[in-house]
């Protein structure tokens, strides 16, 4: 367990970036002409959207399609929220037949590369046809309204497909993203108790392959409720897999005989449409749960506004869809706005460093939406790679998943963006399902460094430790004072997990973010990272718990406290500091063996960066693992207060040894 420590503590470090950011004097404007033309363009909406906030959201449901109207807007019981009452939808109709319906038939849908160079462009056309056939497969291997589909793919056309294949017919998807270990998988299968799993036989990372059916071979071993699994074909003689009789199928040997057409079943609007596990602050994931209509609208309407969308946009967003990044603005969203919309399946670095821009270049990409770590990767390597491409076609860029540092900001403006191009820094969350805070690319004046204020119905504020709203100018909690259409309706099969967690602060009527954030004289938020035990590394949540009991899973390891350490890169990196069991001897080999280890059981993203070894931990004398200094210690700042320390001296010696042992 960590020690609470008080905000203003907490968030030290980030307090005096953020007064620096205050001083922040340059504004950016959006053009006569970007206004002239932009989906949003008047002021009033957010006037609009706070005065009526129902006949606000009811307009924008209204550009779906719906086979029975909603009887009521929203049913807000806090903590407990419902949307569209009563109204019957289908999102895969939504993202699909309604477009085929129209000379939409034979516009992109998905434009698709590999990482070793292929192209694939699926019509609406085609995506329908997949999707249809798709969802008979599922439908003939038994799976119906209200089951659970693990989804383990990697970036390919195949992953959209089965989600909106799963969507058509009410199942719930479960997408687990490629870089999780066996374990985490198993973990997750098991939690949704899935039916029938997707996966391939492998994925191309950085020109190796990786072993994705022998993973999920390995974590279906313990996975009961697992009847059938499917199997991509995608990296073909690269990857040697092994095929169980009677549960494992190729998806093209399936798909062979598939029918053309499924039809859509009609989902209430609060019926489940997927679960997406993320990190809290123990170490079991939450499975997020996210329903079809208040969903649907919520990111189709956010998606329009906030990248502005026109019929002939090339859109492209770099996130994996693992992330709810993907599921929101890379297949959903766009999808369901009728959005040409791009999928990259591998690195930005490979086989070059340029390859987002020849990307770029190649398809005439209108829209990018990326994140501050590889945008500061981009800087590291040079603005060289960039100049080698014509970006013109570029006219708005987004970010999402952490802060943005400002540097990090006019460099994406000035290199990527030719300075033309409005920078929408979106914030939301897995949660959220939606983007909250963020620009309107037509009307907002940007601050590099801010996700400026909440979109048009959004009630967001700051708040103390008590939940008093903060004066402008002031710091504390983000929170979100009443419902919005794409929030989760509860964390699957654990609604007491869902209150204590986001209700548990301020009352049922408060939803607590996580957050820190500053609200600048002028209203502007200033997002300052998480203030609980959640890392944000390369802008994925990784809980300290969770490493924390993969390291002392190790046979090696007594005890184990882990930090999140500011990183020039991955805005931070996963410190750890761990007590050895007695006998057991330091080494080089032992800190790689602990850094494998995490690595196996969760994945690579949580590898730690560095593994300190130490004979005891700073612990306050009621025996709580006193982070705060651990992070002092990390980043080499001088000590915090001490005085609820049972043995200062262990801070001392640790931060003597550590120095000697970094180079610090
Ligand atoms: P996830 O649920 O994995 O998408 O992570 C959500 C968390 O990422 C938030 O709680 C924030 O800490 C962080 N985050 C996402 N977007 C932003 C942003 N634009 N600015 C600052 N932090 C962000």
């Amino acid at each position: 367990m960590d020690e609470k420590v008080p905000l203003e503590q907490k968030t030290e470090q980030s307090s005096k970036t953020i007064e620096a950011l205050y001083r922040e004097e340059r504004r950016f404007e959006p053009s006569p002409a970007f206004r002239h033309h932009a989906v949003v363009s008047d002021p009033s909406i957010y006037e609009k959207a706070a005065a009526d906030p129902e006949g606000f959201w009811a307009e924008q449901a209204e550009h779906l399609h719906w086979y029975k109207k909603w009887e009521q807007v929203r049913k807000w019981d806090p903590p407990w929220a419902q949307w569209f009452v009563g109204g019957k939808l289908n999102v895969s109709y939504n993202c699909l037949d309604r477009h085929v319906e129209t000379w939409r038939r034979n516009k992109a849908a998905i434009i698709w590369e590999g990482e070793p160079g292929e192209e694939r462009v699926l019509t609406y056309g085609d995506l329908y046809r997949e999707v249809n056939k798709f969802a008979n497969v599922l439908k003939h291997l038994g799976v119906r309204r209200g089951d659970r589909v693990a989804i383990y793919l990697p970036m390919i056309p195949e992953l959209p497909i089965a989600m909106l294949a799963c969507a058509r017919l009410g199942a719930l998807h479960t997408v687990v993203f490629g870089g999780f270990s066996p374990e985490s998988l198993r973990g997750r299968i098991n939690d949704a108790e899935a039916k029938v799993l997707i996966t391939s036989d492998g994925g191309y990372r950085r020109g190796t392959v990786v072993p994705l059916k022998q993973n999920a071979d390995e974590a279906v071993k313990e996975c009961p409720s697992i009847r059938d699994v499917v199997v991509v074909r995608r990296v073909g003689e690269a990857a040697k897999i092994h095929f169980q009789e009677g549960r494992d199928h190729w998806w093209h040997t399936l798909m062979k005989d598939a029918a053309l057409y499924c039809p859509p079943e009609e989902m209430d609007a609060e019926d489940p449409l997927y679960t997406l596990y993320t990190s809290g602050t123990t170490a079991k994931p939450k499975g997020i749960l996210h329903t079809t209509g208040g969903y649907l609208v919520g990111v189709a309407a956010t998606h329009r506004w906030v990248f502005d969308i026109r019929e002939e946009d090339v859109y492209w967003c770099t996130a994996d869809i693992g992330w709810v990044t993907g599921h929101s603005y890379i297949v959903y969203g766009p999808l369901a706005n009728g959005t040409t919309s791009l999928m990259y399946e591998g690195s930005p670095d490979w086989p070059a460093k340029d390859r987002f821009w020849q990307i770029i270049e190649k398809y005439r990409v209108t829209i990018l939406y990326t994140a501050p770590t590889a945008i500061r990767s981009f800087m590291g390597w040079g603005d060289q790679f960039p100049a080698q491409h014509d970006l013109t076609s570029l006219r708005l860029l987004g970010t999402v998943g952490e802060p943005i540092n400002p540097e990090a900001w006019m460099w994406y403006h000035d290199h990527i963006g030719g300075k033309r191009c409005p920078i929408v820094d979106t914030w939301w969350q897995t949660e959220t399902g939606m983007i909250l805070i963020s620009p309107l690319p037509g009307l907002t004046t940007t601050k590099p460094g801010s996700a400026t204020r909440p979109l048009p119905g959004i009630e967001a504020d700051i708040v103390d430790e008590q939940g008093q709203s903060v004066p402008l100018g002031g710091g504390g909690y983000l929170v979100l004072k009443g419902p919005w259409p794409a929030m989760l309706r509860t964390i699957y099969k654990d609604p007491d997990r869902y209150v204590s967690t986001y209700f548990g602060r301020y009352g049922p009527k408060v939803y607590f973010t996580g957050d820190g954030a500053k609200r600048d004289t002028e209203g502007y938020f200033w997002l300052m990272g998480r203030v609980d035990d959640v890392m944000n590394v390369s802008g994925h949540r990784i809980s300290t718990t969770e490493v924390e009991s993969a390291l002392v899973n190790h046979p090696s390891v007594a005890e184990a406290a882990v930090i999140g350490k500011a990183h020039s890169i991955k805005g931070q990196a996963i410190s750890a500091f761990v007590t050895l069991r007695a006998g057991v001897a330091t080494s080089k080999e032992k800190v790689d063996e602990l850094k494998r280890h995490v690595q196996e059981k969760i994945g690579a993203l949580a590898r730690p960066e560095d593994i300190f070894f130490t004979a005891e931990l700073p612990k306050t004398r009621s025996g709580k693992i006193m982070r705060r200094l651990l992070r002092d210690v990390a980043e080499g700042r001088a000590l915090g207060d001490t005085t609820t320390l049972a043995d200062p001296a262990v801070v001392a010696r640790l931060r003597e040894q550590y120095g000697e042992e970094s180079g610090a």
